[in-house]
């Protein structure tokens, strides 16, 4: 593994800093997660987009959250396509391992992956198109959300942000897993999409059919 390096001194220095400071006032906590266990009661799935941070939207501390995150915080739905499976075994695991009681779909503003999929949808990104394309075949999960939005909106990309959560969402209901916790009443689901720049949040009301604040 002559590719593998020691990490940068930047990473070094705020590692030590992270055990000298936030890991020593919580290490009892630490000591308990390992003991006890983990039993975080939500999941976040969420973009890998280096400005969404979920565990600090929530006031999280290690243990509260069970994250999955991929571009453009996607869930594929149940099919033969491998595609799905990392997103689906983290979602399976979480509902029937960990029997946590809410999964969160957090979508965000300014999101590159949805940008993306709308320029491919609108065959303006060619490179997304090639069949070797990692990210484009990733983005095809997105692509029934661009064919509801388009036209619909003088931002479609800000719109696709928000049908994205809502395609994901529906998709999280072709696991028979997922169906199962819903119907029961064990598991609930929810859409969320923050506005990075003001801090907003919104939620899908699904009576209202709509995004509201938070
Ligand atoms: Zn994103």
């Amino acid at each position: 593994m002559q590719n593998v390096q020691v990490l940068p001194q930047f990473l070094t220095e705020r590692y030590r800093d992270w055990k000298e400071g936030s890991y020593a006032a919580n290490s009892q906590l630490f000591e308990r997660l390992v003991s006890d266990g983990q039993h975080p009661p939500a999941m976040i799935i969420s973009c890998a987009d280096s400005r969404v941070d979920s565990v600090a939207l929530f006031g999280g501390a290690p243990g509260d959250f069970f994250l999955h995150r991929n571009v453009a915080n996607l869930v594929p739905a149940n099919s033969d396509d491998p595609i799905r499976l990392c997103t689906s075994s983290a979602i399976e695991y979480a509902v029937t391992a960990l029997k946590i009681r809410h999964i969160v779909v957090l979508g965000h503003s300014g999101c590159g992956g949805v940008a993306g999929c709308h320029a491919m949808c609108s065959g303006d990104a060619p490179e997304l198109e090639a069949a070797d394309s990692n990210v484009g075949r990733w983005l095809d999960v997105l692509r029934p959300g661009y064919d509801r939005i388009k036209g619909s909106s003088d931002d479609e990309v800000a719109a696709l942000e928000k049908e994205g959560i809502l395609v994901s969402l529906e998709n999280l209901m072709s696991y028979t897993f997922v169906k199962d916790a819903v119907e029961s009443g064990d598991l609930s689901l929810h859409g969320l999409w923050i506005d990075i720049a003001s801090g907003s949040l919104l939620q899908y009301d699904s009576s209202a059919k709509e995004f509201v604040q938070v």
